[in-house]
């Protein structure tokens, strides 16, 4: 009852608007990118203008899933935008400060912020917010919008939507996996989602370049605590090396997550400032959202991030001493 309320009131904002511009977080993945855009699109077939604003360039391997008609990324645009009273509605975001330093730098010339997000540590950062920890991605709850207003889907808003649950359920492996995730691809695919389809273009189009990233990633696996604890890491030289880019180390944190007997896997790559640490807990008793908190990051208790600022051995000793503390 609650959140057919928030569904509803949301949507009267948007109707209300001259325009709305949808936002996610830094470091876009398919459920950003999918329940964005498939917002956007939503909103534009109901006769609501709407766009998504990136800040930056956007993976390649989720190019497949972008209209560029209904994307920006010139931060003028943005600006002129919300001066002209568009509302801003960030989805699949934590934090404010996740949304990205141009959408953060100028977040109050906005009429009015709405948040729509499933991340357990979640801060309430808009003046309307629409969280729902339990949901599988925010593209489940974006479903859950359509469906409850009644609205139509087509087949790009149904691909986007499908895409976002299919990445953030690791294929529908992962214990946020529920009926209702099911229940709702079902639909998604009724509405004309192709699963094989983006399955390919999300998971088996790896080009040979990253195969070699990932093998030489591979090589400095460390396994810690009797082999519940995993490590791996990337450098900025193992990139130059083999010609990748960040974003190309996707997919390597589930390779530590698939090892026998690993319950805690992190991953750990080098960015301009520091590490960026991946975490996951196979283990349901094991919270890696508090883990990552504890270092100011966040997440789900399954799956969760954050950054260190110190040289490489010091970050991997950092998290191996402190890990042992949540194995149970
Ligand atoms: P990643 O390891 O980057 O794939 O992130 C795992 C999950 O945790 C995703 O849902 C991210 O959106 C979330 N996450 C990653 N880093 C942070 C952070 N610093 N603060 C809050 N949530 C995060
Ligand atoms: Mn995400
Ligand atoms: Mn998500």
């Amino acid at each position: 009852v609650a959140e057919s309320s928030k569904i509803a009131a949301i949507y009267d904002a948007a109707k209300s608007s001259k325009e709305v511009i949808v936002v996610t977080h830094i470091s876009p993945d398919a459920d950003a990118v999918g329940s964005s855009l498939g917002l956007a699109l939503l909103l534009e077939k109901n006769g609501i203008e709407a766009n998504c604003f990136f800040s930056e360039k956007l993976p390649v391997k989720l190019l497949s899933l972008v209209d560029k008609n209904r994307v920006f990324f010139a931060e003028d645009e943005l600006i002129e935008k919300l001066n002209n009273g568009a509302l801003l509605i960030g989805v699949d975001c934590a934090t404010k400060k996740r949304l990205g330093e141009v959408v953060y730098k100028n977040f109050s010339l906005a009429k009015a912020t709405i948040n729509i997000d499933h991340h357990a540590s979640n801060e309430n950062w808009g003046e309307l917010n629409w969280v729902v920890p339990d949901a599988a991605a925010t593209a489940e709850m974006i479903f859950g919008f359509s469906n409850s207003l009644s609205l139509k889907l087509n087949s790009d808003i149904a691909n986007l939507l499908y895409a976002g649950i299919l990445d953030d359920t690791g294929s529908f492996c992962f214990s946020n996996t529920s009926g209702k995730t099911l229940r709702v691809s079902a639909d998604l695919i009724d509405a004309g989602a192709n699963p094989a389809e983006i399955s390919n273009n999300l998971y088996f189009q790896v080009p040979e370049k990253v195969w070699r990233l990932r093998s030489k990633s591979l090589l400095t696996l460390r396994l810690e605590h009797q082999g519940r604890v995993g490590l791996m890491f990337v450098t900025q030289e193992m990139l130059n090396e083999t010609g990748c880019l960040s974003e190309d180390t996707e997919g390597l944190v589930d390779i530590i997550r698939s090892i026998q007997g690993v319950e805690v896997a992190f991953f750990v790559r080098e960015i301009e400032n520091g590490f960026k640490v991946s975490a996951r807990s196979k283990n349901p008793e094991i919270d890696v959202n508090s883990f990552a908190s504890f270092f100011g990051g966040g997440g789900h208790k399954a799956a969760a991030g954050f950054t260190i600022v110190d040289n490489l051995d010091t970050a991997l000793d950092l998290i191996t001493k402190k890990s042992k503390d949540i194995l149970v």
